[in-house]
């Protein structure tokens, strides 16, 4: 269950059972209604003695028009519109930093806490290819990562909080409301067609709250975007692959990075829990839910080049064997360094013969494409270098590059 839904009993508890409760009112807490998906929201409602359907209104208010203020939710009465004002409010997590460039890309910085460390990063890079617009925005999970990947500086700086589906879904809603600021509310739309959980964090160590936002994100009450554009990224908890293949149907990619065991459990440590074998079939069982619709056509192998490490010929080979029964397209991501990080770079010579021995194979395989004059900025080291903003703005850009080689992978 939700913050926000235990938030919510605590409200009508203190309405129902308690004699002085415009006093009470005041210290409590207001609901924040951002959060919550469609279910949670019904329940919201329907404890508060309203019709179940104001859900939907409310929700469409709030993510398709970019309404904080209840008094601008023109079909709900004026009495529950009160109501609403009392003991809840619509709020987005606070912008500390924006960045909106020439070429198009946006960035913003969220604060989630107290504290410098307590700081999340967004962001949104257009792209046009053969399926028109895109707008892909990579969104964060939690604060840190308890994972400690070793070619990853999120891991580096230690896990310190899961976001609240409200932080979540808030950087969603605060890329599109950033194209609808000055536009009438009648006229406003949503902008971002795609989404990559592929910020800071491990998407399915914060489960509930990555499940809601996620079905937020493909409600038609709220986003309605399409299952095949939202992606979620993870290490490799196997039992969550499994549980997310019964509670939704969205792209997965796999962060593989090492094809046997005593390699992957060195660079993913997550491997000497669920090894190489667990998680290739956890990958089949998520694929075999298939249907005509269904986003999981495939699923998406993430495999960062570390020189001398994992990108020699070898390691080809046994990406061959090891993926022979999962279909799966392979995105091959240049490293991106870090200060005192252990691994450099493969040589562009490296990583084209690895994508050949790959593509040979009969895989599709896609290398992410990185700028040479930014070889220092890199995907996965947002919290390294927080107090760095030059640098991660970089870093962001090429999380986005990569995440739509993935999208692009996807068709
Ligand atoms: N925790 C999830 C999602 C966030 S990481 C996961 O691991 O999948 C998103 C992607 O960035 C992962 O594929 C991750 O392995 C990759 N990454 C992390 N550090 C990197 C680095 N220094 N260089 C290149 N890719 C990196
Ligand atoms: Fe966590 Fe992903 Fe980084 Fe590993 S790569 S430490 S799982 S954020």
């Amino acid at each position: 269950m939700s913050t926000e839904a235990v938030a919510v009993s605590a409200v009508s508890d203190a309405q129902q059972h308690t004699p002085s409760a415009p006093a009470q009112e005041k210290t409590v807490e207001k609901v924040n209604l951002l959060g919550m998906s469609r279910p949670q929201m019904e329940k919201f409602f329907e404890d508060m003695g309203e019709k179940k359907f104001r859900a939907g209104q409310v929700m469409k208010w709030i993510h398709q028009y970019f309404v904080t203020d209840f008094s601008e939710m023109t079909n709900i009465s004026g009495k529950l519109r009160e109501k609403l004002e009392k003991i809840c409010k619509i709020k987005a997590p606070e912008v500390v930093h924006k960045n909106f460039s020439k070429d198009g890309t946006r960035k913003w910085v969220f604060r989630v806490g107290d504290g410098e460390g307590s700081l999340v990063e967004t962001v949104l890079i257009p792209a046009e290819d053969k399926t028109g617009s895109r707008k892909t925005l990579c969104i964060s999970s939690q604060v840190g990562c308890a994972l400690d990947c070793s070619f990853c500086s999120t891991g580096k700086q230690g896990f310190q909080r899961d976001l609240t589906q409200a932080e979540i879904i808030g950087q969603l809603w605060m890329a599109n409301y950033s194209y609808m600021e000055d536009v009438p509310i009648a006229d406003r739309e949503r902008s971002v067609t795609n989404v990559v959980m592929m910020g800071m964090g491990e998407p399915l160590l914060n489960y509930d709250a990555v499940l809601n936002s996620m079905r937020i994100m493909l409600d038609d009450f709220a986003y309605g975007m399409s299952k095949r554009r939202v992606t979620l990224s993870t290490s490799g908890v196997v039992p969550k692959i499994d549980q997310l293949a019964e509670d939704i149907d969205v792209a997965l990619a796999i962060s593989l990075h090492a094809t046997n065991n005593e390699l992957r459990n060195e660079l993913v440590p997550i491997n000497k829990k669920y090894p190489l074998e667990q998680l290739i079939a956890a990958c089949q069982r998520y694929i075999k839910k298939d249907g005509n619709e269904s986003a999981r056509k495939h699923v998406t192998i993430e495999y960062v080049m570390l020189d001398g490490v994992n990108d020699k010929p070898e390691h080809a080979q046994e990406m061959i064997k090891l993926l022979k029964d999962l279909p799966s397209k392979i995105n091959l991501i240049p490293f991106n360094p870090f200060p005192h990080a252990p691994y450099g770079r493969s040589s562009r010579n490296r990583i084209i013969s690895f994508q050949k021995t790959l593509s040979d194979a009969g895989f599709v395989c896609t290398i992410r494409q990185t700028r040479g004059d930014d070889i220092d900025a890199a995907c996965g080291q947002l919290v390294g270098q927080v107090a760095d903003r030059t640098r991660r703005a970089e870093q962001w850009k090429k999380k986005i590059a990569q995440s739509n080689e993935i999208m692009r992978s996807q068709g």
